[in-house]
């Protein structure tokens, strides 16, 4: 059997170092933001290139708490994407605020940046936007951040599946306001349960956001701002730093898989593979192709023992739970074209070459027999 995913086999790969790890945080007796999270916060700006990481306790989190400290809240209309995960648009909704649909590049699958300028001229009260980097590829940020820049707008980065992509040489998280990072366990960077990150250049945000995190205390324990309880643990952070020694290697191993994937299936024409934006490195959270019938090859696959999956069955604003209480001034055309037509092959960094051959076999024997 092949899995989609398999967090793992990321586990396994550095279990003594993890396993130490974990050793010296239950011997410290010390469990919630302590040294561990302050070291790894550290190291992760670091990383990244950006001043402040405030560990929180998963990715849904890292974007409501960056909306509300940039004063994002009931009632406030923030423009994003339908193609995402719901995490996303259940972050808006947490601050009151009304997600308003953007359509995607159909190569790209990441916010138009045409259709912002659309759909702001429809909503010119929209006062945020959340950028997807979707699959693990950033959106065209320097238009993006332009046309914030004329009107206004904060801009919070969405880099959930997108630890290390890049785009002219500046990772994504570094662009906008705001970058909101998940360490659920199958992303690229994955801790062993939830965790999130988000990162700032701005000292005053990132010591609200250490605030909200935090029921909203200062350093009395005075609550001088409504805050939640979102806090990262030392556990997962202690994790998180033996696993952020190995991200760059995940990641080059993740795109090892995928040339191995593009040159095994660039010959057939019913496939439409992913697409990679000049002058950007694309760090393969997921990697997505298009096919009309994607069902057939799908069940053909599960049948030997190869896991696919789609990333989405449905774009957010069709989810039941959403209809009343969002807005879609424009056609979401590209947005509703993919989800009948994506899938995403097997990806996790131990994936062998050999395995990834063996899923390029049998898509060449099931396409469109
Ligand atoms: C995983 C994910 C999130 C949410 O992260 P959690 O840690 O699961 O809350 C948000 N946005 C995108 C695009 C994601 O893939």
């Amino acid at each position: 059997m092949i899995p989609q995913c398999n967090p793992k086999a990321g586990y396994l790969e550095h279990k003594q170092e993890i396993d130490n790890m974990i050793a010296r945080v239950l011997d410290s007796g010390w469990y919630i933001l302590g040294k561990e999270v302050e070291a790894f916060e550290d190291e992760f700006a670091a990383w990244l290139g950006v001043k402040h990481a405030v560990g929180v306790a998963n990715g849904t989190d890292a974007i409501e708490l960056a909306l509300r400290a940039a004063g994002i809240g009931i009632g406030d209309h923030v423009a994003t994407v339908s193609h995402t995960a719901v995490a996303t648009v259940s972050a808006i909704r947490r601050c009151g605020s009304i997600p308003v649909f953007v359509d995607i590049e159909p190569d790209y699958f990441v916010m138009d940046a045409d259709s912002l300028e659309a759909v702001f001229s429809m909503d010119s009260s929209i006062k945020a936007v959340v950028v997807v980097h979707l699959y693990g590829q950033m959106a065209n940020m320097p238009r993006i951040l332009d046309f914030a820049r004329i009107h206004d707008l904060v801009v919070i980065e969405d880099c959930a599946q997108a630890h290390g992509a890049a785009l002219n040489g500046r990772k994504a998280g570094t662009w906008g306001d705001f970058g909101c990072f998940s360490f659920y366990p199958t992303k690229n960077l994955g801790a062993l349960g939830d965790g999130g990150a988000v990162v700032s250049n701005d000292s005053n945000m990132a010591g609200k956001l250490c605030a909200l995190r935090q029921y909203g205390w200062d350093d009395g324990r005075i609550s001088q701002i409504d805050g939640v309880n979102s806090r990262l643990d030392e556990l997962q952070a202690a994790v998180l730093r033996v696993r952020l020694k190995f991200l760059d290697e995940d990641n080059k191993a993740r795109r090892r898989i995928s040339a191995v994937y593009r040159s095994g299936l660039e010959a057939i024409s019913e496939l439409k593979l992913p697409t990679e934006r000049e002058n950007s490195e694309h760090v393969y959270h997921q990697f997505v192709m298009r096919l009309s019938n994607r069902n057939d090859l799908i069940d053909k696959l599960a049948q030997e023992g190869i896991r696919c999956a789609v990333h989405y069955l449905h774009p957010v604003h069709l989810h039941p739970a959403f209809g009343y209480k969002v807005s879609v001034p424009v056609s979401l055309i590209q947005t509703e074209i993919a989800v009948s037509e994506i899938i995403s092959l097997p990806m996790f960094p131990e994936l062998t070459d050999k395995d990834a051959s063996q899923v390029v076999t049998v898509i060449n024997r099931n396409v469109n027999l």
